[in-house]
């Protein structure tokens, strides 16, 4: 469902030019948890940015579910993305004056012609399913990191985006609890069939994912 095609990335600095990505070519399929590994620096947030339609390639071309996302202008971005792209980040970003449930709640406000009462029944139905229901009327201080995080994954996943993209999704979480996380990340893909991208450090990341792509000078080496 995403097409990368011979995607480069520069920046240019003080220094001259910045190529971060040279030419990255792959595939991920509907379905997929797909890894991408790489030390510091190396470009995974890029590329993230670059999958998630958040920044644009200096060249090269991305299409998701057939559509070509490259050339789009910005406003037609912005509703590509909100319809087809999910994200959770390291800091988990919820909305600190709002409730577990309401955070869900926001992400389901973009699909338009829902009640506010269905939108709270799916809110509760996503929550339930990562074992948050009974904590929906907890505002995000009072929830642990990992919480905090399953929280993130189903605001992600409330307006079924193709893919979810995430960068250090365990980032800031303790061995155990990042645990928690990614099995479930692998069973919201073998349930609901989400497909999720995820920039890592972590090898346990690595070892749950259906394939890892790393990032050398550059480019993608798969194993
Ligand atoms: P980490 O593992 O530390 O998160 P990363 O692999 O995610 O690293 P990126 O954030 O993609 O790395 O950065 C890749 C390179 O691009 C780095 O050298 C960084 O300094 C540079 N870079 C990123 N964003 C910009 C920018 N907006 N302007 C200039 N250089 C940038
Ligand atoms: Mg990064």
């Amino acid at each position: 469902i995403v097409e990368v095609r011979n995607i480069r990335k520069e920046y240019q600095t003080e220094s001259g030019t910045l190529q971060v990505l040279k030419g990255v070519n792959t595939d991920i399929r509907k379905g997929e948890v797909v890894s991408i590994m790489g030390p510091s620096g190396s470009g995974k947030s890029t590329l993230l940015g670059i999958l998630g339609t958040l920044d644009t390639p200096t060249s090269g071309q991305l299409m998701i579910d057939g559509d070509e996302v490259t050339g789009l202008t910005e406003s037609q971005l912005t509703e590509y993305r909100a319809k087809k792209i999910g994200f959770v980040f390291q800091a988990y970003n919820l909305i600190s004056t709002m409730t577990a449930k309401e955070n869900v709640m926001l992400s389901l406000m973009s699909a338009k012609g829902k009640s506010n009462s269905k939108m709270e029944q799916k809110a509760l139905e996503l929550l339930d399913l990562v074992g948050m229901k009974e904590r929906c009327n907890h505002l995000p201080g009072q929830l642990s990191g990992g919480q905090q995080q399953r929280v993130a994954i189903v605001r992600a996943l409330a307006n079924h985006p193709s893919i979810i993209i995430a960068d250090e999704p365990t980032g800031n979480l303790d061995s155990t609890t990042g645990k928690l996380i990614l099995d479930l990340i692998c069973s919201l893909r073998d349930k609901v069939g989400t497909t999720f991208v995820v920039a890592t450090h972590d090898p346990n990341v690595a070892e749950v994912s259906d394939r890892v792509l790393h990032i050398l000078d550059g480019q993608i080496q798969e194993n």
